[in-house]
């Protein structure tokens, strides 16, 4: 039986016991036909695994009974945010994903003026996050954002005080490769993507003017979801991210 990942806020967590509720019961129960004596891993957002087994099932909750605890080691030392301007229906599906499963600690999905759909389901991202965050082992469901202009992106880059990385497609003089040398080691990181009509210019200098140091990721043009897993990617590499 595969031992599955559960998420419970780090209140249902009473010393050895951990009450499931909610849709995660729903899921457990209903869908995985949990039962009795069943084990699972459970995470309270506090970057402790809790291996756990079943040990009462009522109608809307069960008890799991805390055996063994571990720390989660598959969070980032420092945050990753991406800021990824919103792109065409699943392909925000695909950027939500990946950005879970590589370690990014919050996704804030924004318009800016070349957006074309101007919404996004966020209760749908969020749950694609969680199923994510299951499947790669994550210690926390990385958050899922709307910001509804680029002003919003801007006034919370001016407020925040670590490395600020935009991949500018019409960028010609820093190659992402020069990003170690511009970033601190130490510090959280925003990152921001722009979306199939890219950014414009007026946004470019208003971001530079915010903080961001603009980067080209190559000669070629990526699919914004292609360039927000390829930054983020590199941005682990050379922050020490993907050490083991
Ligand atoms: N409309 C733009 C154009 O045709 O030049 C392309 C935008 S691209 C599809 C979507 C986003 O991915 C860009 O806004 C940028 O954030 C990123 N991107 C794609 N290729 C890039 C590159 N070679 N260098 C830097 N950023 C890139």
């Amino acid at each position: 039986m595969e031992i599955r990942r559960f998420f419970v806020p780090e209140c249902a967590v009473e010393k050895d016991r951990i009450i499931l509720d909610g849709e995660e019961f729903n899921h457990a129960v209903r869908v995985l036909r949990y039962k009795k004596g069943y084990k699972a891993v459970v995470s309270a957002g506090d970057g402790v695994d809790r291996y756990c087994t079943v040990e009462s099932i009522g109608k809307d909750s069960l008890v799991f009974k805390v055996d063994t605890t571990e720390k989660n080691l598959a969070e980032t030392r420092n945050k990753i945010t991406l800021y990824q301007a919103v792109i065409k229906g699943s392909k925000t599906d695909f950027v939500v994903q990946k950005a879970v499963e590589t370690g990014i600690f919050a996704v804030k999905l924004f318009v800016s003026q070349n957006v074309s759909e101007k919404e996004v389901n966020v209760k749908r991202l969020e749950r694609i996050a969680l199923e994510a965050a299951k499947q790669c082992g994550r210690a926390i469901v990385p958050k899922v954002e709307f910001l509804p202009d680029f002003k919003s992106v801007l006034k919370e880059a001016e407020a925040f005080s670590g490395n600020k990385i935009m991949a500018y497609e019409n960028e010609s003089k820093v190659s992402v490769n020069d990003i170690g040398t511009k970033i601190s080691q130490n510090a959280d990181t925003l990152l921001l993507v722009g979306s199939e009509g890219g950014f414009t210019q007026n946004e470019y200098l208003d971001a530079k003017a915010a903080g961001f140091t603009s980067v080209s990721l190559g000669r070629r043009i990526l699919r914004a979801e292609t360039a927000a897993l390829f930054l983020t990617a590199i941005t682990l590499y050379q922050t020490g991210e993907t050490a083991l």
